[in-house]
């Protein structure tokens, strides 16, 4: 482990507060560190191993496609690329067309360009400007970074593309919209924000308001999305129809892959837009298997959503000092903490009592479970972040 300390601060630029813990090898939802101690996993390494670690099906199928063919480019047909497409245009039950990106940030890229052509090419006098909530997550690149409404990432960084808007609240959007507005981006679930899941009866709402003004309605999916709401996308929870959806995160089971899903299926033409690595054979092998997985487990995900809430009411009611109430959906959950410092303390404990959990927002742990975590997994975890809390409030 000090090994690899002392290598990644040499040669690695320092963009992330680590904790001290390096991981050799996993199984189902526990990872073994480099000493081969357990820990149940509690974060998925941020939303993104949704069937686990050391998955033998995902393995294998890895093991042949990349035997065979991992990247061909896109000049050429990818059979891959078109078989995932469909199978996300099938789940998604819109009739939609795909692009395939490779990370989160750059799925909402894809969107933005969407809604910039859309914009030109739709109205006389063109609209570009996208308005984003205050306290969303978009992604680190330099457009996503000004639609992010949290300055904070703002700092060093600009000056930045023009036209996007931070609104303060969904009310606030249509206050905000003017003649230059091509769409509205949303998660409606806050991921980085708190775990914050926008009120349902308003996002519908706003989904009816935005298409009778012809503005697009853009969710952004990659932390919501592929089952971790309950179903398979947090729009069919909340019954709206978007023009374009991004995902990525949980869709390649640890590879990486980002995906734009889009009504407007004749936006693009050659040229408009693309990408190197994007939807190579290897990560749309992936895709396709984690949806397979995922698709034949929806009631195993089912039932670890009632279980894991169970377990996370128990918390809730045993420390009330330390938690003021249960926030998120499915398996995309937060307890709200009555501070920042009993934020920290509980990550801080959490990790020494070999559980891993996210934090979010400045007064929220996250937890966002591999969706196919067993019982066993789910019960030895809690039962560790019990002990973790018992320890805080004894402090
Ligand atoms: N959008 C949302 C909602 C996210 O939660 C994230 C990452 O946390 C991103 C976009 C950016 O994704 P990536 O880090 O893969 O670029």
């Amino acid at each position: 482990m000090q090994n690899i300390q002392e290598l990644s601060q040499k040669y690695l630029l320092n963009t992330y507060a680590r904790f001290n813990i390096g991981f050799e090898r996993g199984k189902g939802s526990t990872l073994y560190d480099t000493e081969a101690k357990d820990y149940i996993d509690f974060g998925s390494g941020i939303g993104v191993c949704s069937i686990g670690y050391g998955n033998e099906r995902l393995a294998q199928a890895l093991y042949h496609q990349a035997q065979n063919l991992i990247h061909t480019s896109n000049l050429y047909y990818i059979n891959n690329q078109a078989i995932l497409a469909q199978k996300l245009v099938h789940l998604s039950g819109y009739d939609m067309k795909v692009f395939f990106a490779n990370s989160g940030a750059e799925a909402n890229e894809g969107a933005i360009k969407i809604a910039r052509k859309y914009g030109e090419v739709s109205f006389s006098q063109k609209r570009f400007k996208i308005i984003t909530l205050r306290s969303s997550f978009h992604g680190r690149t330099i457009a996503t970074l000004k639609a992010n409404g949290q300055e904070n990432f703002w700092k060093y960084f600009s000056p930045f593309p023009d036209g996007f808007v931070i609104a303060e609240n969904l009310e606030d959007i249509y206050l905000k919209i003017d003649d230059q507005t091509c769409a509205v981006m949303l998660e409606l679930i806050q991921g980085e924000g708190g775990i914050y899941a926008l009120p349902k009866d308003e996002v519908q709402k706003l989904s009816q308001y935005l298409k009778e003004k012809q503005i697009l309605l853009i969710v952004d999916e990659v932390q919501s999305g592929i089952y971790r709401s309950g179903k398979f996308l947090a729009s069919h929870l909340y019954e709206i129809t978007p023009d374009i959806i991004t995902l990525a995160k949980g869709l390649g089971g640890g590879v990486p892959i980002g995906a734009v899903l889009t009504q407007h299926k004749d936006i693009f033409e050659a040229g408009d837009h693309g990408s190197t690595f994007g939807g190579n054979f290897l990560s749309t092998k992936a895709g396709i298997e984690v949806l397979d997985i995922l698709t034949e487990q929806y009631n195993t995900i089912k039932e670890n959503i009632q279980e894991f809430h169970k377990h996370l009411d128990i918390l809730l009611e045993k420390f009330p000092q330390l938690f003021i109430k249960k926030v998120g959906l499915g398996l995309m959950v937060g307890l709200q903490t009555r501070d920042l410092d009993t934020q920290k303390s509980i990550l801080d404990y959490a990790l020494q009592e070999r559980v891993l959990i996210l934090r979010s927002g400045k007064n929220v742990v996250r937890f966002l479970p591999p969706l196919l975590i067993t019982h066993q997994e789910i019960q030895e975890g809690m039962l560790r972040l019990q002990k973790a809390c018992q320890r805080i409030i004894e402090l």
